[in-house]
């Protein structure tokens, strides 16, 4: 039992020291230049929705905090000449089987499923495609996969928004193991770590909703450790 702590804590001391030096990578040099092109790169923002940055039950600071980020990175993309902006959202009917875990959340036609207005408000809103998605996962039963089969040109996609643990990893493991079942490894999946996050749910709060406790800095932290095991290109910032 001492020693697995002892392994335990060395891991979670490396893991402080690997956030700690993540590189921050530049969007033309390290993304658009070797994909050959901004027409070979896409951003693909994960529910980047009114119901998780501002209003409702699982809204929360720490990934509204994201938004403003978010925005300047996509203004700066499209400054740069990328074209691709694609937005995976949660869109769920009323009785939801996903509720049964999270509660009800961004339920189709409501303003918790709108996209968060600072993203509507950039000047080439209307170039987003949006994909809707009823479950964590962006791909399963969604327009994922014909989205990306008529693009095979894309060498390099950059995911962001939330959360960490849940929806965007899902969304860059997806991304990557795609590329790798296709044997193709030209493709590179970027996650700039100040443009994700996940909310917090403290003990004491979880226990009082009857809920499952969660660490948001910790679920992070963990999420861009085990995307990063798996050859997703973890930085801390794109600039
Ligand atoms: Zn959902």
């Amino acid at each position: 039992m001492a020693v697995a702590e002892q392994t335990t804590s060395a891991f979670l001391d490396w893991m402080e020291r690997w956030i700690a030096r993540l590189p921050v990578a530049s969007l033309q040099e390290d993304v658009i230049g070797p994909a050959g092109g901004p027409e070979r790169v896409a951003l693909m923002s994960v529910d980047l929705l009114v119901g998780f940055c501002s209003e409702g039950p699982l809204s929360s600071p720490r990934v509204g905090a994201i938004v403003p980020r978010i925005v300047e990175l996509f203004s700066r993309a499209h400054a740069a000449g990328v074209r691709q902006f694609l937005l995976t959202q949660d869109s769920h009917p009323a009785d939801a089987p996903e509720f049964r875990e999270f509660g009800p959340h961004c339920v189709t036609g409501t303003r918790e499923a709108e996209t968060v207005p600072e993203l509507l408000a950039l000047p080439f809103a209307r170039d987003f495609t949006l994909i809707r998605k009823r479950s964590l996962s962006s791909a399963e039963s969604t327009e994922l996969s014909s989205w990306l089969d008529a693009r095979p040109d894309l060498r390099r996609i950059v995911v962001v928004g939330d959360c960490t643990d849940l929806c965007v990893y899902q969304a860059a493991m997806h991304l990557r193991l795609r590329a790798n079942a296709a044997g193709d490894s030209a493709i590179e999946i970027f996650v700039p770590a100040d443009c994700v996050d996940t909310y917090d749910l403290p003990v004491a709060s979880a226990e009082r909703l009857g809920a499952m406790p969660h660490d948001g800095e910790l679920l992070h932290r963990l999420s861009l450790y085990h995307m990063a095991l798996n050859g997703v290109r973890v930085v801390r910032s794109l600039r």
